[in-house]
């Protein structure tokens, strides 16, 4: 079998043999990428190219020139790709050319702008257990964004997952096993679970991978010395990218450890149930698209993290509306600095794409352009104090950058940067002479014609060009006679003769030469300028940063004025107290009815856990998810939609809100309802905030209103969280009887004739009824069946009252 074998597919099989399984290979063959066998069927259909069939061997190839956008195609159906260069070049009688993976790009590390949205960071993240804490490391290699988290057990996994939904997760083959660690990886993201060795997770390798690429002495200055998991999560992840995908990290230049004791923690089920970010194939209203109003790509990334990632520290959230707020009192100050991003192109990933050798002239010209608007926001914000000042600080203004792309690169430089009409006229004396010649050229050429056709008298005489020739003159055989004295015969045609002189070849020398000269020194020009920027790679990313935060907070002030937030006062005790709170969401909702205000008051005193009641439609589920979205957005550091807002620092905002149908994860709704609920008393603190909805719905009545029962006492006595709690249980309004936290509202309808109307008021009290009734007849049901329904609601309620008038728990 293998004797059979080319050399060529000897090479092949070696160079696929060395990759990590399920990695496809495109290996260059000429002008062409080619796919053989299980690669080739699977490649074919997912770039929508033909497969063909040599020697029974089934192949497909693309061009070379087109790689990025068939890459594309493949990273975003989740296939991992192995780029095999030619590494020397092919000649004549020296065999089989070397050929390498040049990088193995995959859907967590791809870094082309044909797959990636400028508003998402895309993230690989792995994942490392050390005895018992769990490390998680993230980098967006497109960004050079590296930071780590701890976990305090691996049941946090997935909410870490939700908050930054990573496009790929890296574990180690053991731990994949061994800590079930893949297993709770596919729960979330499905298929990209990619599996690696252990050693370099391991914490001396890591360690040492992280120091030697920090140049630092040790991982203090980093934040996890002697933290074998994060260390090993990071390094691992570090040394994956660079030596086992073969990319190019140097634009890598910063890594931090972010604790989550500064942040507001929001697990899976809460992203999802509060609409925080757009889903999937959900184009529905979410938080996000009623907050973004950045400018600049940096900008928009940054919100989504600020938003899945909310802090919980009373000084950095007060720094945050501190600064929003002088953007709200000083309009001018907010227009400036709309105007200043309006030019602000997306430096961060450009710098990136600079750094490892790509970019073109446009993205040069991007670059020095955005850092032209450097010194204005600087100025801007000199003399603030605060965060502003901090974040102008952290600007750079880099004149060198700025003017050698002024002076170098021409306005509108073609995509190309091997083909000339990139480096602006006058920068450099001898492209200047060499484009003169090859312009001129022609110009020379026509001269010449008719200077000889005047000195010979031959009227058709022409100077023509080929490739074998070169220039050459032409005279018909009718007008041989007149051919001047030094033209040399070159060749003979049917009707003429072709001649050159030594002015001619001399001069096509010269035209010939120039233009490819020209192209060379304009690619190493444009080389030199590219190199120089890339040398200011951390300088660039600091400046990004802090145009994203800067754009953040100005989108907060613009939003604040638009939409009529207001700021909320934070405080590090328990009071949290809304006055004409509104749901962000809903009230942007056009042509919905007129968004009703409401009032709310939580603290661990007299009103730590509120039930709300009223019938279906009421607003219940509106009512409490307003309260959390307000809380969240003061932790991120947006104003807030109500009319005052006093907001305590919360550690994490639960919900558990609907009967969501979770079928596709293969868990019923009733068994979802419960994990979720496990996971709010286990992990709820009285700094917590939690948001139950209907809670015990997906079982029967009594065993549901048994469950919502125990669930609120055990909130109201142990955990003692600040809770709100909407049920269509009335009996659960017997709990405030007995404990002192625990209050009952309702949320007011208005009864009318047969029918009612829904108020949107929440007042206190419980609901007297629950109108199911009524709402069934606004939602159409046929009267007849109304009618009966009200009878036997009349037979039951007789017959379940107690003497006391009170509803019986218990039947038989
Ligand atoms: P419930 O949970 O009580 O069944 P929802 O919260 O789902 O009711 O609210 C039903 C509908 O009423 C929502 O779709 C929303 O558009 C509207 N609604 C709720 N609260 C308000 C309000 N305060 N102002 C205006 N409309 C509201
Ligand atoms: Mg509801």
């Amino acid at each position: 079998m293998t004797e059979k074998l080319t050399p060529m597919m000897r090479q092949y099989r070696r160079i696929k043999s060395e990759l990590p399984e399920g990695v496809i290979l495109f290996f260059r063959l000429g002008d062409f990428y080619e796919m053989f066998f299980d690669d080739a069927q699977r490649a074919a259909p997912v770039m929508g190219i033909a497969l063909t069939k040599r020697n029974n061997t089934p192949m497909c190839g693309i061009p070379f020139h087109a790689l990025d956008s068939y890459l594309a195609k493949m990273v975003r159906a989740g296939l991992k790709v192995a780029i095999c260069d030619q590494v020397e070049e092919a000649s004549a009688g020296k065999g089989i050319v070397r050929r390498e993976v040049a990088r193995i790009v995959t859907p967590g590390t791809v870094t082309g702008e044909e797959v990636l949205s400028s508003s998402e960071n895309n993230f690989l993240l792995s994942v490392y257990k050390s005895g018992n804490a769990t490390g998680v490391a993230l980098m967006d290699l497109s960004t050079g964004l590296f930071f780590a988290e701890e976990l305090s057990d691996v049941s946090q996994l997935r909410d870490a997952v939700a908050r930054h939904s990573p496009s790929e997760c890296l574990v180690t083959e053991e731990q994949a096993e061994k800590e079930g660690l893949s297993a709770v990886l596919a729960g979330c993201i499905g298929e990209q679970v990619t599996l690696c060795q252990d050693w370099p997770f391991e914490y001396d390798t890591a360690s040492d991978t992280l120091t030697r690429h920090f140049g630092v002495h040790s991982l203090e200055g980093l934040g996890c010395e002697g933290n074998a998991a994060v260390a090993g999560a990071a390094g691992g992840l570090l040394h994956h990218v660079r030596d086992g995908l073969r990319r190019n990290v140097d634009h890598v230049r910063s890594f931090s450890m972010r604790s989550t004791g500064d942040r507001l923690v929001l697990d899976e089920t809460t992203i999802l149930n509060l609409n925080l970010v757009p889903v999937q194939g959900d184009g529905g209203a979410n938080l996000l698209k009623v907050l973004d109003a950045t400018k600049t790509a940096m900008g928009a990334r940054k919100l989504r993290q600020w938003m899945l990632v909310p802090l919980a520290r009373l000084d950095a959230v007060n720094g945050r509306h501190d600064a929003v707020q002088e953007f709200f009192d000083d309009r001018a100050l907010l227009a400036d600095l709309r105007g200043a991003c309006d030019d602000v192109r997306d430096i961060e990933r450009l710098i990136t794409r600079i750094g490892s050798g790509g970019g073109n002239a446009r993205d040069l010209n991007a670059i020095g352009r955005s850092l032209s608007a450097v010194p204005a926001l600087k100025e801007l914000f000199g003399s603030r104090k605060g965060l502003l000042h901090d974040l102008a600080e952290q600007l750079v203004h880099l004149p060198e950058v700025v003017e050698m792309v002024a002076s170098t690169i021409v306005e509108e430089p073609p995509l190309a940067v091997k083909e000339g009409g990139v480096i602006a006229e006058g920068y450099n004396a001898d492209l200047d002479e060499l484009r003169e010649i090859a312009v001129n050229g022609r110009k020379w050429l026509a001269e010449f014609q008719a200077r000889e056709q005047e000195r010979t008298g031959v009227k058709n005489l022409k100077v023509r060009h080929n490739r074998v020739h070169g220039y050459y003159v032409e005279i018909s055989k009718a007008q041989l006679a007149n051919v001047p004295e030094g033209y040399e015969r070159r060749q003979t045609t049917v009707n003429a003769e072709r001649f050159i002189t030594p002015e001619l070849k001399e001069y096509e020398g010269k035209i010939i030469g120039a233009s490819d000269k020209a192209h060379a020194l304009e690619y190493e020009i444009f080389c030199e300028v590219r190199d120089k920027i890339a040398a200011e790679t951390e300088c660039i990313q600091r400046t990004a940063d802090a145009i994203g935060a800067l754009d953040v907070l100005a989108a907060f002030a613009d939003r604040a004025l638009a939409l009529g937030y207001v700021r909320p006062s934070m405080n590090e005790g328990d009071a949290f107290r809304v006055v004409e709170g509104r749901h962000p969401v809903i009230e942007q909702i056009p042509d919905a009815e007129r968004f009703v205000p409401n009032d709310t008051v939580l603290n661990c005193n007299d009103s730590q856990l509120i039930i709300i009641t009223g019938p279906n439609m009421a607003g219940k589920s509106t009512y409490i998810r307003q309260v959390a979205l307000i809380a969240i957005m003061a932790h991120m550091g947006s104003f807030v939609p109500a009319k005052e807002a006093e907001v305590s620092i919360l550690d994490r905002v639960f919900t558990r809100v609907g009967a969501s149908d979770d079928l596709a994860r293969g868990r019923s709704t009733f068994m979802v309802e419960m994990q979720e609920t496990a996971n709010i008393l286990n992990n709820a603190s009285e700094k917590s905030l939690i948001v139950l909805d209907e809670i015990g719905r997906g079982t029967s009545t009594f065993d549901g209103i048994s469950i919502a029962w125990a669930v609120a006492e055990h909130l109201h006595n142990k955990v003692k969280a600040k809770t709100l709690f909407a049920t269509h249980y009335h009996e659960l309004t017997d709990l405030s009887r007995t404990m002192k936290g625990i209050r009952n509202f309702n949320i007011l309808v208005k009864e009318r004739g047969d029918s009612i109307v829904f108020l949107r008021r929440i007042a206190e009290g419980a609901a007297d009824k629950s109108y199911g009734i009524q709402v069934a007849r606004l939602a159409g049901l046929p009267s007849s069946v109304l009618e009966r329904s009200n009878e036997i609601l009349a037979n039951l309620e007789e017959n379940e009252m107690s003497e006391a008038g009170q509803p019986k728990l218990a039947k038989k």
